[in-house]
């Protein structure tokens, strides 16, 4: 088998904030372990709701910010801040809403050449603008349109802009952080279509990161299930939509719709709010808010060991 594109180990990322003159700084834990590997041509889905790490995540793969703790290692290298600039154009980043990450007075052939002109300064002029049309065709768009602005495209078609810009310089991994979360439901599966061609023919590993379950169903093929900077559970996602084994897992897709609307379908609604990651519980960080927390889940924090579908979990689903 093939090393994988990307390998996190122990991933994790803390924020100081509010430090005073007076004050100590308190300790946000965004990230706390993270480890996960993902192989070329495969989709490793992050899915979580708001606030339990996706995007510190995913600044720390793209190497935007560096880990506070864990390893990384990107095609067989260690990713370490000397080596940032080597391996930065092997990994890039679509983000959901491309109005925040195009710069809106450049033309859409500028937006594209730009990474050619940073990382690859020798190559000719010319070329670059070839590359530039290829890709602009590659996404879905014609070739008129690389003298327009931003401004003049739809949400959809931005978003194609972002993803050609992205595979310029010809990365191993994508990571898209909810790069269809800003977009109509009809527009999404278009992109989303756009995204598993280019991964076909481009032999691209994605980290996709959504809080959304039925778009995770139709891209993934393993999944992480975050919760407070934690992964809960990971398997393939037949495995984890099928028997989910942790009950944060259980509850999220309780409250997903279900394709076939005769499926029995009891949904869980979850009881309070999300801890703040300033002030995580002891023990398992899902225990105040689930219904199956025993004594032990109070004081002791279960562990993800193992190989395969793995919950940390004192009580899994069987
Ligand atoms: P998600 O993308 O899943 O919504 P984020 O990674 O954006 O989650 O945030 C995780 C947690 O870390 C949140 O509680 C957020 O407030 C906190 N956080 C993220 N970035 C910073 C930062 N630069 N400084 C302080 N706290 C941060
Ligand atoms: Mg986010």
């Amino acid at each position: 088998m093939n090393a994988p594109v990307i390998t996190a180990t122990g991933l994790g990322r803390d924020y100081e904030v509010g430090g005073t003159m007076f004050a100590k700084p308190k300790i946000v834990r965004a990230v706390a372990e993270a480890s996960f590997t993902i192989a070329a041509g495969k989709t490793l889905a992050i899915v979580g709701e708001s606030g339990c790490g996706k995007s510190t995540l995913a600044r720390m793969v793209t190497m935007i910010e560096e880990p506070t703790r864990g390893s990384l290692t990107i095609g067989g290298t260690d990713v370490v801040p000397e080596r940032w600039s080597d391996l930065r154009t092997d990994v890039q980043i679509v983000f959901q809403d491309p109005y925040g990450s195009l710069n809106l007075r450049q033309r859409v052939g500028a937006i594209l050449e730009e990474p050619l002109k940073i990382n690859r300064p020798e190559m000719p002029a010319e070329e670059r603008k070839e590359k530039a049309l290829e890709m602009i065709r590659f996404v879905g768009l014609r070739e008129e349109h690389y003298d327009r602005y931003p401004h003049m495209f739809s949400g959809g078609q931005r978003q194609r802009i972002a993803v050609a810009r992205a595979i310029m310089l010809e990365p191993k991994l994508l990571v898209l952080d909810e790069p269809v979360s800003a977009l109509d439901l009809s527009i999404q599966s278009q992109i989303l279509n756009l995204l598993m061609d280019l991964q076909e023919r481009l032999n691209l590993a994605y980290l996709f990161i959504s809080h959304d379950l039925s778009v995770v169903r139709h891209v993934a093929d393993d999944v992480a299930v975050m919760y407070l900077g934690r992964v809960v559970e990971t398997g393939t996602k037949e495995e984890v939509f099928a028997a989910p084994k942790h009950p944060y897992s259980v509850a999220l897709l309780s409250a997903t719709p279900n394709a076939d609307p005769k499926a029995e379908r009891h949904r869980i609604r979850l009881g309070g709010e999300i801890p703040s990651p300033l002030n995580i519980p002891d023990g398992c960080p899902f225990a105040p808010r689930c219904w199956k927390a025993k004594d032990i889940c109070r004081s002791d924090l279960p562990d993800l060991a193992g190989n395969g579908h793995r919950a940390a979990c004192h009580f899994p689903e069987n």
